[in-house]
């Protein structure tokens, strides 16, 4: 680790970045047009988010309140916990728990820093974790092992479905931090009682383990309070998920990134009903006025991104879609599976309801939910199962009507790579094009960004689809 990196405090150095970039828009066009010229490291990445409007605008705020949450976690009594975006912040908030999502951090920093994530990483390896680590909790988490973050009190590797490289990182940060730790197992079917009955009893465990942790109970009224909040979210988010399906729809690409991120990191809390209804109002106008979502100002093509997204500095990924008119129908992290999505009509036992009649039903409802998000959800075993991966993105393929479907993960993530290519062939015999990317999403060295764009050009002219 350079030592001029480990000048700064990591929480405050991104809190402090994008706090600063979210006050950019109070100013005139003159002053922010002027402003730009002071921050050319950071121009790219604030001007995106400004000219995404107020959700952008608020998106920022947001994710600024995350980093200050963790900064003022001690001071307010509060524990911080380390934990994975398979797991739902909802519990978290309800026991007074600030909720550190290693991949979440490091897609922000690649997406904020020009030099990457690159340092964080590489120290992980350089305390003993292998280099094919999955670089998602590789790149945040190496600033807290360098000791370089606020001071995590309680790991919990929390439902991360079948992947093996996310629960060893988990082990790692416990041991190598010397950290309480929690494993909550993942159930090995979804929607049939016995193992749901298994998953809600590792449930009630971990909240014993928290409750030991922390000394304080779990507040059962406020986590009704935060399902209620749940309940609008879905609501909202069900709104947007139909306009998605509009062709042409008024919902630019990078909306997808805040409706998952914002999920991931304050479901259940008030701020992110607020950015869902900033997005819905956003694009409700567009649909009114009839302005295109694109910024090349028409449709020309739709895509499904069937894993993770594109997370290099600049959101450059998101305005390469816009540049070519290519919409973006969302990726496995987009949708929450509430069941009276219509998607969920075709995944029967894939999707869960909210139910907030005493504390056992409001566990149960946590536990559906949590077995909903991505990892557990559809790579949790052989791709091609029922609900499973392909089952998944050939129902949403239709539904949204999309031209061809992207493949983006890490070189660490074996659970993709290692089914992905029958996995494309399957949905290649269905006449859907499939274009696996060969890039890191969260580590521009693999493969630079510039390549990683000729590449896409390429597969959508050879196959015919621009
Ligand atoms: S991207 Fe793959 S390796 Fe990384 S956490 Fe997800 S499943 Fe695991």
């Amino acid at each position: 680790m350079r030592a001029a990196i480990k000048e700064y405090n990591y929480d405050w150095l991104m809190g402090s970045t994008l706090s600063a970039a979210a006050k950019f828009p109070a100013g005139t066009a003159k002053e922010i047009a002027w402003a730009y010229r002071y921050i050319p490291y950071f121009k790219g990445i604030v001007k995106n988010f400004v000219d995404a409007g107020p959700p952008g605008i608020y998106f920022m705020d947001l994710l600024a309140g995350y980093y200050q949450n963790i900064l003022d976690a001690h001071a307010q009594g509060k524990k911080i916990a380390a934990t994975t975006f398979c797991s739902s912040p909802v519990i978290f908030y309800a026991m007074d728990i600030v909720p550190l999502t290693f991949e979440v951090l490091t897609a922000i920093g690649a997406m904020v820093w020009k030099r990457g994530m690159f340092d964080y990483m590489d120290y992980c390896c350089e305390v003993g974790m292998p280099e094919t680590a999955c670089s998602s909790q590789r790149g945040a988490l190496g600033a807290y092992l360098a000791d370089m973050g606020e001071n995590i009190d309680i790991v919990l590797c929390d439902t991360p479905g079948v992947c093996d490289t996310n629960a060893n990182a988990f082990v790692f940060a416990a041991e190598y931090l010397d950290k309480p730790f929690f494993q909550l197992n993942y159930p090995s079917t979804l929607g049939d009682s016995r193992s749901q009955a298994y998953h809600v009893k590792d449930f009630q465990a971990m909240i014993r383990f928290l409750e030991e942790q922390t000394g304080k109970k779990i507040d059962y009224d406020r986590l009704a309070e935060n399902l209620k909040e749940v309940e609008a979210q879905d609501a909202i988010t069900a709104d947007l998920e139909d306009m998605l399906m509009m062709v042409p729809t008024p919902i630019p690409p990078i909306y997808t990134l805040m409706i998952y991120a914002g999920r991931f990191c304050f479901a259940g809390h008030p701020g992110y009903t607020r950015l869902l209804e900033l997005l819905r109002d956003e694009a409700q106008k567009r649909m009114a006025a009839g302005v295109p979502a694109l910024k090349a100002g028409a449709e020309n093509l739709r895509v499904l991104m069937c894993y993770i997204d594109h997370y290099t500095v600049d959101i450059n990924f998101y305005n390469y879609l816009e540049e070519r008119g290519i919409a973006n129908a969302g990726s496995i992290l987009t949708r929450n599976f509430r069941d009276y999505n219509p998607y969920c009509q075709a995944l029967e036992g894939s999707c869960y309801g909210v139910d907030l009649s005493s504390p056992e039903a409001m566990l149960d409802t946590v536990a559906q939910m949590n077995a909903r998000l991505p990892m557990v959800r559809s790579i949790r075993g052989p791709y091609d199962q029922h609900g499973m991966w392909l089952d998944e993105c050939l129902a949403l393929a239709r539904l949204y009507s999309v031209d061809c479907i992207i493949y983006n993960g890490t070189p660490g993530c074996r659970n993709t790579w290692g089914m992905v290519k029958p996995f494309a062939r399957d949905i290649e015999k269905q006449g859907i094009p499939v274009h696996i990317m060969n890039d890191d999403a969260f580590d521009d060295r693999v493969e630079s960004w510039e390549a990683t764009r000729e590449r896409l050009d390429e597969f959508f002219t050879v196959r015919g689809l621009l």
